[in-house]
This record gives C-alpha cells, structure tokens and sequence, in this order.
C-alpha cells in the first residue's frame, strides 16, 4: 500500500474542500471497497477523507411521501429499518442478499453505489485493463468472461456492476441527492451509473468533487408485489450472476405497472421499459411473463463463457414476476 494523507471531516462543506484541495483525494465511508483496492494498490489516492462523522445517517421521510436514505446509513441499518421493511420490502431483501452481516454493518448506502466491478482482470495488476489503466484494452473481452456482462457492453469494456442494492434502487426509480462545488443537484437513478463506451473507467455521472448525501425513495414501493431474485454460484458470500428486482402494482389480478431490473448482466442495473409496458393492463399469467422476458432478452450478447447468462436471466424474470405475483411457480 502507499502512502497518503488522511482528515476526518465534520461537516459536507469541509469534505468537499478537502476533496476539492487536495490531488489525487478520496471520500473514505465503510472503506470495505476502498481500502480493498489501495492494499493491491488498483486505487492509490494520496489523500482520504473520512466522511463517517458527517450528519448523512437518519432515514427520514420526505415530503412527496416517500424516504430519504442518508448516504451513510449502513446497509444493515437500511435493510432493517422498519418504515424500510415495511414500505420498500423489495430494497430490504435486495440488501440482505448481498456481502455478508459483518460487511453490511460497516457498508454504507453511498459507498455501495460507488462500489467497483468485481471483474478479475480490474483486480490483476498483471493484465491489460481498460478500467483501470485507459487505452492497454481489455482482457476478459477474449478471456475469461464467466461473469461478464450481456447488456451495453463496447468494445472496450464488458464489467459488470456488482451491487444488489442499485437493483432495487433502480427499479424502485430511486433518485441520488449530491452535492458539490456547485451546489446541490438531483440524479435519476437510471442516470447515476454508466455504461462503459469508449470511457469505461468512469462508471457513474458523479464528478470527483461531488458527494453524495442521501437516496430518495418515492412513495411506490411495490410492497404487497415484489421480488428480489439472486442467482449466484454460492448460496451466501457471492456476487450475482443474474439477479432481477420486480415490482407489480395489481388491481385484483391485473397488473397496474410493473417494474423489472436486472443485476449482474451490464455496467449499471438494467431496466427494460418497453417490456415493462408489455405487462400494463394484462391479467398476470406465466404466458405475459415470457413475453416480457423474451422482450428483456432480445439485445443480449454472450461472450464465450457467459452466453448461459441470457437463457438464466430470461428464466431469472419469469420466476421473480411468477413471485411477485404470488402465482404458483410449478402451474
Ligand atoms: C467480500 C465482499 C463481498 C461483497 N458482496 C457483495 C454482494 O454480494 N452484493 C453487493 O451489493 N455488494 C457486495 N459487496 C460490496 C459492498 O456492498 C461494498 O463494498 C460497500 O457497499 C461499499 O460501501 P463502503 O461504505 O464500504 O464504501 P467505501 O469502500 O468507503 O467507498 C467505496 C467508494 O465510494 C466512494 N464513496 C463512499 N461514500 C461516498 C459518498 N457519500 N459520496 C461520494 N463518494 C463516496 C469512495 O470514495 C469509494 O470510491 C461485497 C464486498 C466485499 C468486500
Ligand atoms: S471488462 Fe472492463 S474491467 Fe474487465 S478487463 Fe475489460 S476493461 Fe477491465
């Protein structure tokens, strides 16, 4: 590890200085990705700001009637808060299939969405890496690319976004509140992350010198209709191969709306609206499901080792609507 400088900063003006001042400097929260990546030195900023005493830890309800998620909250106290249970069931399930208890308890809901790619090439210092080091390629696009992703990828990058968490976020059309040198501004989640195209070391629309201070949830939470569905290699202590988020709001046994969002299978949580809207109006059955799979699937590539993920997503889909429509899932 190299060396750098530290500060612990009490309030977000501070933090922001700080961060503005200083070259090459970080915001430090939970630290489980961060100091990760500077001990096998893939990140080496030369300056950390601890931002864990900044005012950014209630869960407090916002006027349009929804929640407010500090940015950092912990992902344990997220996932078990009760108005989070009970509202936005689907973003605590999502959190609880993810890390483990000890890395949920320091996680926070900020450091989450920043987390990186878990493709092993980012983490191998030793192989050409396009996130990591811009213009020496990418090494999973001809090798081993099991874990890759199916959706918007470039030629330059196919890394998938790790997080669980941004699944649900994105489904729930969560919204990012950040601050900055500028003031304070909003990001619609669907635009909070990245695709790779030709700048696949950029993977979220947050510039370096912003924070974020909080997550807001509306008011729909899908609650009495929801899944998160995770399929991984391991049971517990693993990244998802394909996960789906799905939320339908039913009159009876017609579907209002619905929401899917995938995991696992693109630079950033991806949703497909269009198939989405397939679902508006139509008596929930597994028939109107495949039709949405099969919409949801249809612009997917495979790789040489990850072509199983379209057939796992398609099937992926099928079951979490099948679930979140409480529908028998061997009829
Ligand atoms: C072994 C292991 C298994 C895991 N499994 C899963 C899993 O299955 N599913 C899953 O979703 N996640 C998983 N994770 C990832 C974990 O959820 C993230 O590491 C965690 O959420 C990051 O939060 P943090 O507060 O520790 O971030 P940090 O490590 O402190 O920071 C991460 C990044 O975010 C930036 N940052 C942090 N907070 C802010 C802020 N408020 N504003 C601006 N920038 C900020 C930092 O500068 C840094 O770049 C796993 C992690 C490990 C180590
Ligand atoms: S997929 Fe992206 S992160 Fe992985 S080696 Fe290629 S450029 Fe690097």
């Amino acid at each position: 590890m190299r060396k750098f400088s530290y500060h612990r900063a009490h309030d977000v003006s501070e933090a922001l200085g700080e961060v503005a001042e200083q070259e090459e400097a970080k915001f430090i929260a939970g630290g489980t990705n961060l100091l990760d990546l500077m001990k096998i030195d893939v990140m080496h900023p030369r300056h950390l700001v601890d931002i864990t005493r900044l005012a950014l830890n209630t869960i407090e309800d916002t006027e349009e009637g929804g929640l407010r998620l500090g940015a950092l909250v912990t992902n344990a106290d997220t996932a078990y808060h009760p108005e989070v249970e009970k509202r936005y069931p689907l973003l605590s399930h999502a959190i609880l299939a993810g890390a483990s208890p000890q890395l949920r308890n320091k996680a926070t809901n900020g450091g989450n969405l920043l987390q990186c790619t878990r493709c092993y090439y980012f983490y191998d210092k030793a192989t050409p890496c396009n996130k990591r080091e811009p213009g020496t390629g990418c090494s999973a696009i001809n090798g081993f690319n099991r874990i890759h992703a199916i959706f918007g990828t470039s030629e330059h990058c196919i890394a998938t976004h790790p997080s669980d968490m941004c699944v649900a976020l994105a489904a729930l059309e969560a919204r990012v509140q950040v601050s900055g040198p500028q003031g304070e501004r909003e990001i619609p989640f669907a635009d909070f992350h990245r695709l790779p195209g030709d700048q696949p070391q950029k993977d979220s629309n947050l510039a370096k010198d912003e924070i974020i201070t909080a997550i807001d949830l509306p008011p729909k939470g899908f609650a009495n209709n929801f899944t998160y569905l995770k399929n991984r290699d391991r049971a517990s202590y693993a990244f998802a191969l394909v996960s789906v988020a799905a939320g339908l709001e039913m009159d009876g046994d017609t579907i209002q709306e619905a929401r899917i969002a995938l995991g696992g299978v693109a630079h950033k949580p991806w949703r497909n609206q269009e198939a989405e809207a397939l679902l508006q109006g139509k008596r929930a059955s597994r028939a109107d499901f495949q039709q949405a799979a099969d919409a949801i699937v249809q612009g997917a590539k495979g790789y040489k080792y990850n072509e199983f993920k379209i057939e796992l997503a398609r099937r992926s889909v099928v079951r979490a609507l099948m679930q979140a429509a409480h529908i028998d899932d061997s009829l």
